[in-house]
C-alpha cells in the first residue's frame, strides 16, 4: 500500500507497536534486520537511520561501514505474532551510502536498476508467481532441527497421513492476515514437503514477498515444534524443493506475452524473452541455484529440470509454457531453488529475457517429448544442452556472460563469484561419509 509518513506514524501509535524491524537482504539471500525501538521511527522516516554494513556479507569493504537504511514505506507491516508487550513492525529497506546514492551491493537496489531498465526499453512490469516448496522436520528437545520428517504423506494427500496439515494451514492464516493472497497450498510428492503458491506480484513486492514469505514460515513451524528448511535438496533419495518462477511482462496494452494470432498464442515477445531465457540459462543456474546442494537437487528423476529445453506440453523441461492464456500468459522457470536469493534471481531472469528482446534471439523449437527417454545423441540432434552440474561448473558460466555482470552489477557480480568459489573449495577439500563407506574398505 502507498502509506505516507504521516499514516505510518498514525499505525504505530494506534497499533501500540514498540519495535521496528529494519529488514534488508544480504547477498546470499539471507534476511537481515536491524531492530530499533519505536522512538527511532522520525529518524528512520527521514533517511537518517544508520548502521554499520561492514559485517554483513558481500557488504565487506572499509569504506562501507557506515550505511544508512531508506524504508520502503509502502513495505509496512505489523507482525500478527507480536508479543502483548507491545507490537514489532517490520520495513524493507534500501541500504544508501552516507553521501545519499543506492549501495550497489545491495541486491534489491540492484533489482529497482534493473526494472527501470526494462521501463526505458518499453514495458511497464515484470510479474513473478513464485511456487517455493519446503520441508519441515521435527526438532529434538534443544530446538535443533533433525532429519525426521514429520509425516509420510504425499502430492495432493489429506489428513490424517499429512500431519503437517495444521501448521501449513496456520502458516496459509498468517500469511494472510499479512496481506498474502495464497492461492494453493498443498502437499507435495516428498514426505514432509510442502508447497504453497501466493498470488503473482511485480518482481521487487514479490521478491519481498518471498522474504516475508520465508520468515512466516520458519517462525509457524517453530511453534508446531517442526523445523522448515528451505535447503533444496535436504534428503537423497526423494524430490528436492525447488522455486518455479512464473513470469510475465506487461505494457500499456497487457500481457506482452499473449498474441491471440501468435504460434501456441504466444507474442514475438514471448519467444524473443523465451531466446533469451534458454540462452543464458547455464549462466543465470549459479545465480538460481546458488549452493554446493543445489545441484543435488538437478538430476534425473525428481521432478526437477537437468536440460536446457522448453515446452508447451511436458513437464520435465527447465521452461514450460502453462496452458492459461490471455493476462494470465506465462513462462514458468523450474530450475530456480528456494536457497536463491529472490532479488538477484529476479533480475537475472529479466536481464536474460531482455537480453532475448533486444538481440531478437529465436528460442529452437519446442520439445514436448520426454527428454529423459532420449540418449545423448538424440539430445544433441535436438540441441538440448545440460544445466551445469555442480556449482563449481555454474560459476564457470556465470562468470563468462557479460549479460549476467550487467544483471547483478559488477559489485555484486564479483562478490557473489569471489565467495561461491570459497563456498564451492571448502565443500571440495571435505572428504564425506559416502566416500569412506565406498572406498575405506576397498582400497
Ligand atoms: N519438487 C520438484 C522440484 O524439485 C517439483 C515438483 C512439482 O512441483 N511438480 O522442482
Ligand atoms: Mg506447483
Ligand atoms: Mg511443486
Ligand atoms: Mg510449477
Amino acid at each position: 500500500p502507498a502509506y505516507t509518513k504521516d499514516d505510518i506514524r498514525q499505525m504505530a501509535k494506534d497499533e501500540n507497536v514498540k519495535f521496528l524491524r529494519l529488514m534488508f537482504t544480504d547477498l546470499f539471500g539471507t534476511i537481515k534486520n536491524v531492530e530499533v525501538p519505536v522512538s527511532q521511527l522520525g529518524k528512520l522516516l527521514d533517511n537518517k537511520l544508520m548502521f554499520d554494513g561492514s559485517s554483513i556479507d558481500g557488504f565487506v569493504r572499509i569504506e562501507e561501514s557506515d550505511m544508512y537504511l531508506y524504508p520502503d514505506l509502502s513495505t509496512w507491516m505489523i507482525f500478527p505474532w507480536s508479543t502483548e508487550r507491545g507490537k514489532i513492525a517490520r520495513v524493507i529497506c534500501e541500504v544508501y551510502t552516507p553521501d545519499g546514492k543506492p549501495f550497489e551491493g545491495d541486491p534489491r537496489n540492484n533489482l529497482i536498476r534493473v526494472l527501470s531498465d526494462m521501463r526505458k526499453a518499453g514495458f511497464t512490469a515484470f510479474n513473478i508467481g513464485p511456487e517455493p516448496e519446503f520441508f519441515l522436520f521435527k526438532m529434538d528437545e534443544n530446538g535443533k532441527p533433525t532429519t525426521e520428517l514429520n509425516d509420510k504423506g504425499s502430492y495432493f494427500d489429506m489428513a490424517p497421513m499429512d500431519l503437517g496439515e495444521n501448521c501449513r494451514r496456520e502458516i496459509v492464516l498468517t500469511l494472510e492476515e499479512m496481506g498474502f493472497d495464497v492461492e494453493a497450498a498443498h502437499h507435495e510428492v516428498a514426505p514432509g514437503q510442502h508447497e504453497i503458491d501466493f498470488k503473482y506480484a511485480d518482481a521487487l513486492t514479490a521478491a519481498d514477498n518471498i522474504q516475508t514469505f520465508k520468515l512466516v514460515v520458519k517462525t509457524v513451524a517453530r511453534k508446531y515444534g517442526l523445523y522448515a528448511t528451505f535447503m533444496p535438496k535436504p534428503l537423497a533419495g526423494i524430490n528436492g524443493s525447488g522455486m518455479h518462477l512464473n513470469m510475465s511482462l506487461f505494457h500499456d496494452k497487457g500481457n506482452a506475452f499473449y498474441d491471440e494470432k501468435g504460434e501456441m498464442e504466444l507474442s514475438e515477445d514471448a519467444y524473443h524473452f523465451l531466446g533469451g531465457l534458454l540462452k543464458h540459462a547455464r549462466s543465470f543456474t549459479a545465480i538460481c541455484n546458488p549452493i554446493v546442494n543445489s545441484y543435488k537437487r538437478l538430476v534425473p528423476g525428481y521432478e526437477a529440470p537437468v536440460y536446457v529445453a522448453w515446452s508447451g506440453s511436458n513437464r520435465s523441461p527447465l521452461i514450460r509454457v502453462p496452458s492459461s492464456r490471455g493476462l494470465s500468459t506465462r513462462l514458468e522457470l523450474r530450475s530456480v531453488d528456494p536457497a536463491a536469493n529472490p532479488y538477484l534471481a529476479i533480475a537475472a531472469v529479466l536481464e536474460a529475457g531482455l537480453d532475448g528482446l533486444r538481440n531478437k534471439l529465436a528460442p529452437r523449437e519446442a520439445v514436448d517429448r520426454n527428454i529423459y527417454r532420449m540418449d545423448a545423441e538424440e539430445r544433441q540432434e535436438n540441441h538440448i544442452t545440460n544445466l551445469p552440474d555442480t556449482l563449481h561448473n555454474a560459476l564457470k558460466d556465470l562468470a563468462a556472460d557479460e549479460t549476467m555482470r550487467n544483471a547483478m552489477g559488477d559489485h555484486l557480480y564479483q562478490s557473489f563469484i569471489e565467495a561461491k568459489n570459497l563456498e564451492y573449495n571448502s565443500y571440495r577439500t571435505q572428504v564425506s561419509q559416502w566416500e569412506r563407506d565406498q572406498y575405506l574398505e576397498l582400497y
